[in-house]
């Protein structure tokens, strides 16, 4: 029996699980690049670069290791309709097998043309999670709310990852997160010297043409290609790997939270590309950290930090979406309704925590999760932006993001679309919290101290003002009630003049859709 083991262009792993089960004297490896499906959103240059390139080069691996591959180019090929229409004319299988897809829309678009083409399709389990879908909707039965932390300490347990015989904690808590928070004054104290830089892979003669064809083809893609120098093979990968344990594993924990306009992604790994489009696996990222530890005496906070990174948010947000998707992609609980602002593309705002960021994932397509979460998710939180455009936004600009990792990230982390189902508390924060964990305000026109009135901080207007329009929802709240108290107990001139400035700020900077 012939068949077609059919590879996306996030599931570039030697170990995918239909590969492993295939023959390698009969069988025919599929690869298909589509312009359509490239152009769906406007993706960052970078992200089409680093997938294309990523594919071409697991592509002539997979030949040099003796397999039939037929690969079908960004300028032959449409979409993946037209790639199966000539591979049909080349090939007959009997069957097509597939490793079970990331996200749902490359779900629903391989059972479609399947269907389409008259042939059986079977898929096989993804080798890129460690906790299976039907293992996380077990450990999710009967809840009303989920925490990330329930799921974290049960997979320390059950695959013994830094947990003693009796399953106990290694160095007795199960999270160091207090230890992992410090601030730009801790930082100046210590005189800290710049994170090394991130290792880079200039781009050998596939990633130029990769290079060339993105310009053609997605010529109004955001970002700059020019300058890619990120892995593109497992063997980069795994240099990217062991130069993060070697050179910034030790202080990833200290300065996790920390953001400096001038050091981009800090000591964080950028390993999160890599792993979500197969070319590292999940457990020999925490392996090479968990070693550190036992071998070298590197710090258990940074350490416990990075596994839960994988162990715990990877595999929990994963489990999400599996568990509450389509409906949870429409999630919009706080009616959020202002369109997203231009200068999410162009960089151009005088709020400098923005600039700085959003200037960032325009050259590098990249942030660390701080800047995610608690200046841009923040900002598009308390500007009430509609969920689903802010959604659309990550899933264009950043290199590791797809579909199943934004949609929890960013509808249920970072905008508290989902009205509370895996975050207790909304993740709102003023600029006080911006100034302690950066350097972004002593470039800025605003003044993170000032409440109100010429200069103030925006984030402080948008806080109160978010927490006022949400009173009633958050005041029921155990973890919130007391910032509506607080707000509440303000004079009533106060409040009217933060409202009144909050509303200004908004019709100036993320206005209203005609
Ligand atoms: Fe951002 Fe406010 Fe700081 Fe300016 S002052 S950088 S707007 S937090």
């Amino acid at each position: 029996m012939a068949r077609t083991i059919w590879i996306l262009g996030d599931q570039l792993t030697h170990r995918h699980s239909a590969l492993a089960k295939a023959d390698r004297d009969a069988d025919v490896v599929l690869f298909i690049e589509s312009r359509k499906r490239g152009a769906h959103i406007r993706y960052h240059q970078r992200k089409l670069v680093l997938i294309y390139s990523a594919m071409r080069h697991f592509a002539r691996e997979l030949r040099e290791a003796g397999w039939t591959v037929d690969y079908h180019h960004l300028a032959e090929t449409e979409d993946f309709a037209e790639g199966w229409k000539r591979h049909l004319t080349r090939f007959q299988p009997d069957e097509v097998w597939m490793m079970e897809p990331n996200s749902l829309p490359e779900q629903k678009a391989a059972e479609t043309i399947v269907r389409r083409i008259e042939r059986p399709l079977r898929t096989f389990p993804s080798c890129q999670f460690l906790v299976g879908r039907d293992e996380f909707a077990e450990f999710a039965a009967g809840k009303k709310r989920l925490l990330m932390e329930n799921h974290y300490r049960a997979a320390r347990k059950r695959f013994r990852i830094l947990v003693d015989e009796a399953g106990e904690p290694e160095g007795g808590a199960w999270n160091y997160d207090a230890e992992n928070r410090k601030t730009l004054t801790d930082w100046q104290r210590e005189g800290a010297a710049k994170p090394p830089r991130q290792n880079s892979h200039p781009p050998d003669p596939v990633t130029r043409d990769v290079i060339r064809d993105v310009g053609s083809f997605f010529p109004k893609a955001p970002g700059r290609a020019e300058g890619f120098a990120l892995a593109v093979t497992r063997e980069q990968a795994l240099e990217d790997l062991r130069g993060f344990v070697r050179e910034r594993l030790a202080r990833f924990g200290d300065y996790q939270d920390l953001m400096l306009a001038e050091s981009p992604g800090m000591f964080h790994s950028w390993v999160s590309a890599s792993i979500n489009i197969g070319l590292l696996d999940p457990m020999e990222c925490i392996d090479a950290a968990v070693n550190a530890y036992w071998e070298r005496g590197a710090p258990l906070s940074a350490v416990e930090g990075f596994v839960r990174q994988i162990l715990g948010w990877r595999e929990f947000i994963n489990g999400v979406y599996w568990l509450k998707m389509p409906e949870y992609g429409e999630s919009n609980a706080l009616s959020a309704e202002r369109p997203l602002p231009d200068f999410f593309y162009t960089a151009e705002t005088d709020l400098n925590c923005l600039r700085c960021t959003i200037g960032e994932v325009r050259e590098t397509a990249y942030n660390h999760h701080i800047q995610r979460l608690m200046v841009l998710g923040n900002f598009l939180l308390l500007a009430g932006v509609r969920p689903q455009e802010a959604l659309r936004w990550f899933l264009e600009m950043y290199i590791d993001a797809f579909d199943w990792v934004m949609a929890a990230n960013v509808l249920g982390m970072a905008l508290h679309a989902d009205g509370g189902f895996m975050a207790t508390k909304p993740y709102a924060g003023s600029g006080a919290y911006i100034d302690r964990m950066s350097n972004y305000c002593k470039g800025c026109r605003y003044d993170p101290k000032k409440k109100s009135g010429e200069g103030a901080c925006p984030f402080n207007l948008l806080y109160w003002a978010f927490y006022d329009r949400h009173a009633k929802r958050f005041g029921a709240n155990p973890r919130t009630a007391v910032m509506i108290k607080s707000w509440q107990k303000r004079t009533e001139s106060d409040r009217e003049t933060i409202l009144r400035e909050a509303g200004e700020f908004l019709d100036s900077h993320v206005p209203l859709a005609p």
